[in-house]
């Protein structure tokens, strides 16, 4: 399907965690690349409103400019992870860079939880963080961040990819904002209204 990683990713790292398979009634909805304060605070709201719970793959670099805002993050009831400093590509990149990256991110976000941007990271990155890290990735994909795509589409995506134990994956950044106002309450309510609950990741 389209939305959901490819097979022969899942066989390469399979220490990766792509969905949890012991849920039978939660979605582990997942925010990346904040936090923002145009977008972060609304995020935050919703999921009340909702009673959800999620996990915030957080950039280093804005955890360090908005300390207050990512412990509302926490204040609020959600985990976090690490999303790399600078949102650094692992493949191409040499590991010791990249791993220094992640441990500049890791002063600002306490997290055992680790994200490579765009998923892109090669087997000896995905070794050496392995040893600290549990290395999270997605099976729903909203696309949030799409140009061509509307709101409603994303929505309409996620809701029919969604299974229990899926990690989706939105981001609370100025980019994907157009989308995730619109896409954000209806994933939500379709979960409510199918009596499933949202659940942060804590490993
Ligand atoms: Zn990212």
């Amino acid at each position: 399907m389209l939305f959901r990683p490819p097979i022969v990713l899942t066989r390469i790292f399979p220490t990766f965690i792509w969905r949890f398979f012991d849920q039978t009634d939660a979605i582990y909805i997942t925010f990346d690349d904040g936090p923002s304060p145009e977008v972060t605070p609304w995020v935050l709201d919703q999921l009340d409103k909702f009673g959800a719970k999620a996990t915030f793959f957080c950039l280093g670099k804005n955890a360090e400019m908005f300390p207050d805002l990512y412990a509302e993050v926490i204040r609020r009831g959600h985990s976090t992870g690490n999303h790399s400093y600078s949102h650094i590509k692992g493949w191409g990149m040499e590991t010791g860079a990249y791993i220094r990256d992640v441990d500049t991110a890791a002063e600002f976000i306490h997290s055992n939880l680790f994200r490579p941007p765009y998923g892109r990271i090669g087997p000896h990155q995905a070794k050496m963080l392995s040893e600290r890290y549990k290395i999270v990735m997605w099976e729903v994909l909203s696309r949030d961040y799409g140009r061509s795509i509307s709101g409603k589409r994303c929505a309409r995506n996620v809701i029919r990819d969604m299974r229990p134990g899926a990690i989706v994956v939105f981001h609370d950044s100025v980019k994907s904002a157009r989308n995730l106002w619109v896409a954000l309450p209806l994933v939500l309510q379709a979960i409510k209204e199918r009596g499933w609950v949202c659940k942060k990741i804590e490993l």
